[in-house]
Order: C-alpha cells, then structure tokens, then sequence
C-alpha cells in the first residue's frame, strides 16, 4: 500500500511513510472487510459512512504541512484511521464526530494513542475550545468553507476539505494569512456529506 499507493504517487515525505507503516489499516475496517483494509479505495465502516481511500488520508495529511510540533483537528473522526495517521506525526490531534455509534468506536480503536482527544458533536462549527489549531482536515464534503473552521486556524496554517455536492467535490487547501485566507484548489475527490450547522441539510 505504501510503495504502490503513497510513495509511489509522489507523496515521499519520511514522517508520512513512517505513518502508515505504523498504523494498522487492518484494525480500522469492518472485520468482514478485513482482506480489502489495504486496498486502493474507501470502503464503507455502517451508517453510510466510509473509511477514506489511504492515498487521500496521505494527501490531505501531506496538504496540512505538519512537521512535528503541532496540534491539529479533524472534523469527521469516522472509524478513526485518519486521526492515528495523524497522531504518528503530530503532538496533539482533536477529532470529533458526529454519529455517537461511530464515535464510541473509534474512541476504542484510538485508546493507544495517548496524544488524541475524542470529541462527540457537530464538527461542522469546529472544536473552539481547543483552537486555535496549527491544521485543520475536514473529512466529509462541504458546501462550502464554515468561516468559524478558518478562524479557528492560526497564521500561516492550513485547513483541508473537500467542498461540493453529493458523490463529486473538489479539494480546496485554505491557508490564514493574518485575517485573510488564500485559497488552492488540489484534485477531484468523492467525500460523504458533512452534517450539522454548516453542513449539508
Ligand atoms: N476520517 C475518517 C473518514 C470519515 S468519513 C476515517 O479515517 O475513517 C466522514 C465522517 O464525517 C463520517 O463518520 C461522518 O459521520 C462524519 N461527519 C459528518 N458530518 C459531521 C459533522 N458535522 N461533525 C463531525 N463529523 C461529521
């Protein structure tokens, strides 16, 4: 999965690698679905939500520019592999979830990593009491930037999401610049929606 899926679609850097050889994929999938937990695709985790693709975990991981020191967020916790991903690289990651089925899940599949915080709620208004953050990543489709989520960034930092419509959305990478936000645009992805405040209705 490494060599084939990550590295060997240009995403190179050691940490990152490092990352996803630690964490087992296998650990995070439905049981029934074990033999896939490697494969080149999301596959779904119940409740029509989905563990996304390892190569979009890596790209948007790689987009947050993390290098070590830093504490981070991720809206959508979902069966949890990305915020371990996370939590191999980083100093603190605070995760919030939305359906207390999956979060309750994750909360056990993500005990050994002492540096992450597990949030039950609606992620769409961000976690504001742990921000600001040094990265934001925003798992499930937007229909466009929450304004609090940048807010709750700080400057010079990134917040990653896929923003569009049901089955197609574009990644759009925001960085804080003192109190304005560029804005890049990275490849076509296919996110669940986001619920909740400044979510899809
Ligand atoms: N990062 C996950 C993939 C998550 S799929 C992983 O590595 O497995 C997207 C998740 O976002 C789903 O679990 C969905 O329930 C959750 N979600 C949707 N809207 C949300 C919201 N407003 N706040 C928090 N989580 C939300």
């Amino acid at each position: 999965m490494v060599l084939k899926q990550i590295s060997g679609r240009g995403l190179k850097d050691p940490q990152l690698l490092d990352a996803f050889e630690k964490v087992p994929r296998h650990l995070f999938v439905p049981p029934e679905d074990i033999d896939l937990a490697y494969a080149d695709n999301a596959i779904p985790i119940g409740l029509g939500q989905t563990i996304s693709q390892p190569y979009i975990v890596a790209l948007m991981t790689h987009l947050l520019e993390l290098k070590g020191n830093e504490r981070v967020l991720e809206v959508g916790t979902g069966s949890g592999y990305q915020a371990a991903i996370l939590a191999c690289i980083v100093k603190e990651v605070h995760t919030i979830e939305y359906i207390q089925a999956l979060a309750d899940k994750a909360r056990v599949r993500l005990s050994e990593y002492e540096n992450v915080l597990c949030h039950t709620g609606d992620g769409s208004s961000g976690w504001p009491e742990a921000a600001p953050y040094d990265g934001i990543l925003v798992a499930a489709a937007a229909p466009r930037v929450p304004q609090t989520l940048l807010d709750q960034l700080k400057d010079n930092k990134c917040l990653v999401l896929p923003v569009g419509g049901e089955g197609y959305q574009v990644l759009e990478v925001w960085r804080r610049k003192g109190s304005q936000f560029d804005c890049k645009t990275e490849i076509g992805v296919a996110f669940v929606p986001l619920r909740g405040k400044y979510g899809w209705k």
